[in-house]
């Protein structure tokens, strides 16, 4: 039994990171988040009365509220996922992008690194620090029928990739530098439960149930590989366990999509699941737009994730057709959840706003 200090655990992967571990384990998890607009602690009904469950809300660039929780908690792995993380909004704002998946990383590294250096031997020995990534640092596959490895060379596009390829070679640095015992994991696009409708499949969802267009940037002809949220959850406690120290892991779902053809599946999905369309609407394919592109865009990015599965034993569960399925009905079945995140009431009554 052992204490997972979860950074982000508020947000879309951590949340699946924290029920699983709850679920299927009998860790305790101290779930650390500053609740941004992308943290919802309602993510988390079900598995946060669990006596193994602690909630900090604090800021990863705040470096004495660190301190202080390493000291409370003594944790034994930290998993970290706290971060900007929409690419729409790098390109809006970078500023909060540098602050955080930068000065934050660095910041909780630096936390971590005090706290590890006084721990007895053989404590010290057991520690990770799991720092998680995505397959967006390698830059664009372009055209060419290649997979990210591990090896691949680092080639960020955008606001946000470029600052996640920051941190993690800065969690290399302290792993080389200092010794600091940390792994990192490089995942290509998820979806499932859970996620902020801000993002392609939950957006498409929610828009066709309410009769709105369907954005699709460009030609919709940009290839993404979608992992089921769950699969990813559970390589994620698998790498934070077992995954060797200094080492890097890919980890993706083999399930490449270009985007048109995952509003096409969604729509076809929504025709036999909620046949009931708004007024107006014959298919809801129909609503599908195409708007601007996104500048910079990304053409493909796919992932060999042959290490993970080798050394770990690790292979997705869900296939792109039956997480797609999983995830369309937990979104109809869901509408309070996705009402409170879209009138923004999941934040207001947080921050005693009022209703
Ligand atoms: P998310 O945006 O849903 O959640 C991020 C969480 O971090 C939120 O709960 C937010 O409140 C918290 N947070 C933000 N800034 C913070 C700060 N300064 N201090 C403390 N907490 C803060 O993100 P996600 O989609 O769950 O992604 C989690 C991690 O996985 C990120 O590091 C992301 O780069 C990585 N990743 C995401 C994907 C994907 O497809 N979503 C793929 C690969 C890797």
């Amino acid at each position: 039994m052992k204490t997972i200090l979860v950074t982000g655990g508020a947000g879309f992967i951590g949340s699946a990171v924290i029920r699983h571990l709850i679920e299927q384990s009998d860790h305790t998890v101290v779930n650390l988040d500053k609740l941004t607009y992308a943290g919802n602690l309602e993510s988390l009904n079900g598995v946060d009365h669990n006596p193994r469950y602690n909630f900090e809300q604090e800021d990863i660039c705040n470096p004495l509220g660190l301190q202080r929780v390493f000291r409370v908690h003594q944790p034994d792995i930290v998993m970290h996922l706290a971060a900007e993380s929409h690419v729409d909004r790098s390109i809006d704002g970078p500023a909060a992008f540098i602050q955080t998946n930068i000065v934050g990383t660095y910041t909780l590294l630096e936390a971590a690194r005090k706290y590890w250096e006084k721990l007895p031997q053989d404590k010290q020995a057991q520690f990770r620090f799991h720092h998680i990534s995505t397959d967006e640092v390698y830059g664009d596959l372009g055209g060419s029928p290649g997979l990210f490895t591990e090896e691949s060379p680092y080639a960020p596009s955008s606001p946000y990739s470029a600052s996640k390829a920051s941190s993690d070679h800065l969690v290399r640095a302290w792993f080389r530098t200092y010794g600091l015992p940390t792994v990192v994991t490089n995942c290509s696009n998820n979806y499932g439960p859970y996620q902020f409708p801000e993002k392609l499949i939950p957006l498409i969802i929610l828009n066709a149930l309410e009769g709105k267009p369907l954005p699709i940037y460009g030609k919709g002809d940009q290839i993404r590989d979608w992992l089921y949220v769950e699969d990813h959850a559970r390589a994620l406690c698998l790498v934070a366990a077992e995954g060797r120290v200094g080492e890097t892991y890919n980890i993706g779902g083999h399930a490449e999509k270009q985007n048109l053809e995952v509003v096409q599946c969604i729509c076809e999905l929504l025709e036999e699941l909620a046949p009931n369309k708004p007024e107006g609407i014959k298919h809801y394919r129909d609503l599908i737009t195409f708007v601007r592109d996104r500048p910079g865009h990304d053409r493909r990015y796919a992932i060999d994730a042959s290490k993970i599965q080798a050394e770990l034993g690790w292979a997705p569960a869900e296939t792109f057709e039956t997480g797609l399925r999983k995830t369309v009905e937990w979104y109809l079945e869901n509408q309070t959840w996705c009402e409170r995140v879209q009138d923004g009431s999941y934040r207001r009554e947080r921050l005693g706003v009022g209703a």
